[in-house]
């Protein structure tokens, strides 16, 4: 019989508790495959007096990140990163970017050299060289293990809820993706499997970026017929990224649920949706807006508008991407959003 898999999810904010919960059920329904106690890494914290891990261990509950939904009794958290991802055969990176770095250099040394990644996570890494580098590559490179992607239109109170959606799982073979299906795969979340790692990842990252811009023009009281432009245009500053930047991105990709899907589900009921609004409605920095509507939680878009800001300024190709330049410079309060329409009426897709 094959040695049982060992699995550790590397975060533990609102994403990584509603996929803990698929997580903790699928390893408890194939125990030939898998062994039954997940651990779950857990940045620690304070919560009402109390340490964080221990109220989540005691009550079954992310009472901060995912209050409400009771997760299975195998998902234990651990504030030890090195304990937990230790003895795993899959590690499933699910954090807001700007921490994967360091935390991949703590786990550098400790992981087995056999573990197979799997990043959740939407965004990119602008490496010491200040290039963009996918997070993936980034996780491949310091831990020097295959690492793959799971990301779609999956925002994650629905899915802690069972809602029915979709997902893109993108690995470099078949016997990656059987795996990563049996681990993520329930019947309400269907994955789809593809070799375009690259593109998916970063449908997952720009997406976000789009996703302040519809929630611009709904602080600013426009309707329907101007969200669905900003989508397009979006779509399309998507898909020229992708060409520029990605060898063999394929366009098929984008139908996938990580592509249009998830930008539909994004500019409407995302996080940066509702960043955009606010950025109308009130001068505070995002900073600030951050730390008032999310409570610990993190926005994803203004940090990649800034970092594909700097690459598309070093190439000169700032005009080719109207719409991710205007959301840079309101996220950066260089802009009034009340401008972001005006910048896109010339967009080169009109020309
Ligand atoms: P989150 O926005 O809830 O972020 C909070 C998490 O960050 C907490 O676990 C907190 O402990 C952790 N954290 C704070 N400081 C840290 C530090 N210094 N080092 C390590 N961790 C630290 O996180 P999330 O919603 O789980 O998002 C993780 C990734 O998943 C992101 O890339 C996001 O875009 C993506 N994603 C999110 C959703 C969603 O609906 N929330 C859905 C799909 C994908
Ligand atoms: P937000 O971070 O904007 O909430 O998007 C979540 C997501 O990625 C849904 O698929
Ligand atoms: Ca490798």
């Amino acid at each position: 019989m094959a040695i049982k898999k060992s699995i550790c999810i590397v975060g533990s904010g609102n994403w990584g508790s509603a996929i803990a919960k698929i997580v903790g059920r699928n390893v408890l329904s194939s125990p030939d495959l898998f062994e039954a106690k997940v651990n779950m890494y857990m940045y620690e914290e304070n919560f009402e007096g109390r340490k964080l891990t221990e109220v989540v261990n005691e009550k079954h509950e992310n009472v901060k990140y995912l209050p409400g939904i009771k997760l299975p009794e195998n998902i234990v958290a651990n504030p030890d990163l090195i304990a937990s991802c230790k003895s795993a055969d899959i590690l499933i990176f699910v954090m807001p970017h700007q921490f994967v770095r360091g935390t991949c250099k703590t786990m550098q040394e400790h992981i087995k050299d056999s573990a197979l990644a799997v990043s959740l996570i939407k965004g990119f890494d602008k490496g010491p060289d200040g290039k963009i580098l996918m997070i993936s590559k980034l996780i491949e490179d310091i831990l020097n293990i295959d690492c793959a992607v799971m990301m779609g239109a999956n925002l994650a109170p629905e899915v802690a809820e069972e809602q029915f959606c979709e997902t893109t799982i993108g690995c470099k073979n078949k016997e990656q993706g059987e795996l990563l299906r049996s681990v993520f795969e329930t019947d309400y979340f269907r994955c789809a499997v593809c070799t375009d790692i690259a593109t998916i990842e970063m449908c997952g990252a720009l997406k976000n970026v789009v996703g302040i811009g519809a929630g611009i023009v709904d602080g600013m009281g426009l309707g329907h017929n101007t969200k669905a432009a900003v989508l397009r245009l979006g779509l399309m500053e998507m898909v020229k990224f992708g060409e520029l930047f990605i060898e063999g991105s394929q366009e098929v990709t984008f139908f996938e649920s990580c592509g249009v899907a998830d930008l539909v589900a994004t500019c409407h009921g995302g996080r940066n949706r509702l960043l955009g609004e606010n950025v109308v409605k009130s001068d505070k920095t995002i900073k600030q807006l951050e730390k008032e509507i999310l409570r610990g939680q993190s926005f994803q878009g203004p940090l990649v508008a800034q970092e594909i800001n700097q690459v598309l300024k070093e190439k000169n190709m700032l005009e080719q991407f109207p719409l991710f330049t205007a959301i840079y410079k309101i996220c950066q309060r260089e802009m009034d959003p009340r401008e972001f329409i005006n910048c896109l009426r010339n967009h080169p897709e009109h020309i």
